[in-house]
Formats: C-alpha cells, sequence, structure tokens
C-alpha cells in the first residue's frame, strides 16, 4: 500500500481478543455475586452484547446502553436473581486485568512500530482500554488513543472519525489506514468515511456487501505483505 502515514488499529478481537478476556471477566464476576457460571452464560452473555453493539453501530442505541441492559436481560434470559448493575460493575473491574492477545498481534505491533504512527481506535470506555492496552503491551508503542467514550461518537458514524481526523491535525485521507475486524464498525466506518480498510476476517462476520475494504487478511501476520 501506498503513502501510508498513519494507522488506525481497532483493539477488540484485532490486537486484545475480548471472547477470551470475557470469559475470565464473566467466571469472576459471577463468582463475586455468587452466580453459578458456565457456557450458557457465556453464550448468551456474547450474544446480548453483540446484539447491543450492533444497535448502537446502527445509531438505535449509544453506548451507555449496553452497559445498563446487557446484565439486565441476560438475568432475564437465564432467570438470575441479582443485581445486573452490580454485576456490571464486577465484569468491567475484571476486564480491565484481561489482556489477551489475538494471535499475532505482538508480532504485529513490533513490525508496524517505527515504520508509522500508530493510534487505536475502539467503541469503549477510555480507562479500561487503556489499562488493557498497557497490560498487552502495546501502550507505549501507541502515538495515541481515539476511544469512543472520550470522543463522543462511535464507529461506524463519520463523527468518530472526523474527531479522530481532528485530533491528527486533519491528514489527508490517503496516508491513513485502518485495520479491523468488524465489517459492521470498521469496514462500514473506515470504507464510508472514505479511508482506506483492512479487513481482518475471522471467519465470523460477513461482508455488507455495500461496503467492500480495500484489503482481507485472514491473519495478522498477512498485514507484513500489505504493508
Ligand atoms: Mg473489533
Amino acid at each position: 500500500m501506498e503513502n501510508v502515514k498513519i494507522i488506525l488499529l481497532d483493539i477488540d478481537n484485532t490486537l486484545i481478543d475480548f471472547r477470551r478476556c470475557s470469559r475470565e471477566a464473566l467466571s469472576n464476576a459471577c463468582s463475586d455475586l455468587g452466580i453459578e457460571y458456565g457456557q450458557t452464560f457465556f453464550d448468551t452473555f456474547h450474544r446480548v452484547n453483540n446484539k447491543i453493539w450492533k444497535e448502537v453501530e446502527d445509531g438505535k442505541a449509544v453506548r451507555q446502553d449496553v452497559y445498563d441492559r446487557r446484565f439486565r436481560e441476560i438475568f432475564e434470559i437465564l432467570g438470575i436473581d441479582r443485581d445486573p448493575a452490580e454485576c456490571e460493575k464486577r465484569f468491567r473491574y475484571h476486564l480491565r486485568f484481561a489482556a489477551d492477545h489475538v494471535p499475532g498481534a505482538e508480532r504485529l505491533m513490533k513490525y508496524l512500530y517505527g515504520k508509522y504512527k500508530l493510534y487505536v481506535a475502539s467503541n469503549s470506555t477510555l480507562g479500561e482500554q487503556e489499562s488493557r492496552l498497557r497490560r498487552a503491551g502495546f501502550f507505549d508503542m501507541l502515538n495515541g488513543v481515539f476511544i469512543s467514550s472520550d470522543l463522543g461518537a462511535s464507529k461506524p458514524h463519520p463523527e468518530f472519525f472526523a474527531e479522530c481526523f481532528k485530533r491528527l491535525g486533519d491528514p489527508p485521507k490517503d496516508e491513513v489506514v485502518l485495520i479491523g475486524d468488524s465489517p459492521s464498525a470498521d469496514v462500514r466506518g473506515g470504507i464510508g468515511f472514505g479511508i482506506r480498510v483492512i479487513w481482518f476476517d475471522r471467519g465470523v462476520e460477513k461482508l455488507d456487501p455495500e461496503y467492500i475494504p480495500t484489503c482481507t487478511v485472514h491473519s495478522l501476520e498477512e498485514i507484513e505483505q500489505i504493508l
């Protein structure tokens, strides 16, 4: 890829493995509250969590709705009689310490570091993501962090990317590339905003035919052939 100077990296399921992190954090949160934890709880969490994040991406909900609703809905589905707000609090507390790498993430960061200016671009909460990036060993390689809680908008909305560009000092769009795993947040967001996107296809989600990434990779190692 020609002319690239700045790379925006998604965090969850691109650099840090959210499924693995959430397994540990959910288990600890349930243990704190005396809730029985198993595969059904884990699967229900991901189904409900993904559904509400999709609503955020579609502009039908805001980030706070994820935090307010997900354990309430999970507890309703599973018939658990505990305080969902407390579970949310415990889950997010434990999640701060969870930073399992996606395979190849460390190698990718070391490959990109020094060649490009590196920023993360994530739909989440600033303090939590900073803590996880530090634990993952990635924070000191970054030139900055763009997190939706701090920017006041979420991917894929153009306001999110406009704020990133403002903070970057309005570079030409062809100098910026986004790397991310989500067709709805990263590919739609980046392509919709007019920047190039490398889609990390984990084999889980399908592309929206209206938004085609510039490149597709199936492992993070493949990015070394592109950048
Ligand atoms: Mg992601």
